[in-house]
């Protein structure tokens, strides 16, 4: 599998492409301020971009939305559940004292049904908590059980999402981190929105959030 991340002040977010080798098809993951970044990484390694997937719609991971439909011509993706916020980008701009353009229209929301790529496929699991339309992105080659976790900003390596923004809520996260996302394996790796790798192994055994989260129920 390719994959390329990068990330760029202020919010150093992550934006990834994760590509298919023997069909050099591609998705990108988030684009935000790296937007620039991500569409030379895709030209560089010759690859065709055929689906745009957004982990939830904080500011941070669509800044870059626009640009990267303008450069790949593709399908935006997005739950439902996060539409008032996507559709309040500028709004949310504003409160970082930053000047943010609208993005153009998701396409589709994700229905449950699987997302594919060259020999890879997407399976979308329903995360929220962080934000009420949070998904989690499972790759992997198609028919495999997929071991590459896109969370967004549910779970981080030694951390959690932040539940005081509209529509957060802590009880739900935990839920979603401890039900949905470490259902998923614990060879499983985690790639955050923001900061390094991670397993769901590593975060169960030792992530403070959870082992507390645990410990209490
Ligand atoms: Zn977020
Ligand atoms: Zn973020």
């Amino acid at each position: 599998m390719i994959l390329e991340v990068r990330a760029v002040p202020p919010f150093m977010k992550n934006g990834y492409i994760v590509g298919c080798p023997r069909t050099l098809e591609a998705v990108v993951i988030d684009p935000g301020d790296e937007v620039d970044e991500i569409v030379e990484a895709v030209s560089a390694r010759k690859l065709s971009v055929r689906h745009i997937l957004l982990t939830h719609a904080h500011l941070d991971h669509i800044t870059g939305v626009a640009a990267a439909k303008a450069a790949f011509a593709v399908p935006v993706y997005l739950h439902r559940d996060d539409l008032f916020l996507y559709e309040r980008v500028v709004q949310q701009g504003a409160m970082f004292g930053l000047p943010v353009r609208p993005q153009p229209p998701v396409d589709h929301f994700y229905d449950g049904s699987s997302i594919t790529f060259g020999d890879f496929e997407v399976k979308v699991h329903h995360t929220p908590g962080h934000c009420p339309g949070e998904v989690c992105l499972q790759i992997g080659p198609k028919g495999a059980a997929g071991e590459h976790l896109f969370v967004g900003d549910s779970l981080f390596a030694g951390s959690i999402g932040r539940t005081d923004l509209p529509g957060g809520d802590y009880d739900v996260l935990m839920r979603s981190i401890t039900g949905v996302i470490f259902a998923l394996g614990n060879n499983a790796i985690v790639h955050p929105g923001h900061g390094p790798d991670t397993t769901v192994g590593r975060e169960r055994a030792s992530n403070p959030f959870v082992v507390e989260y645990l410990a209490g129920k």
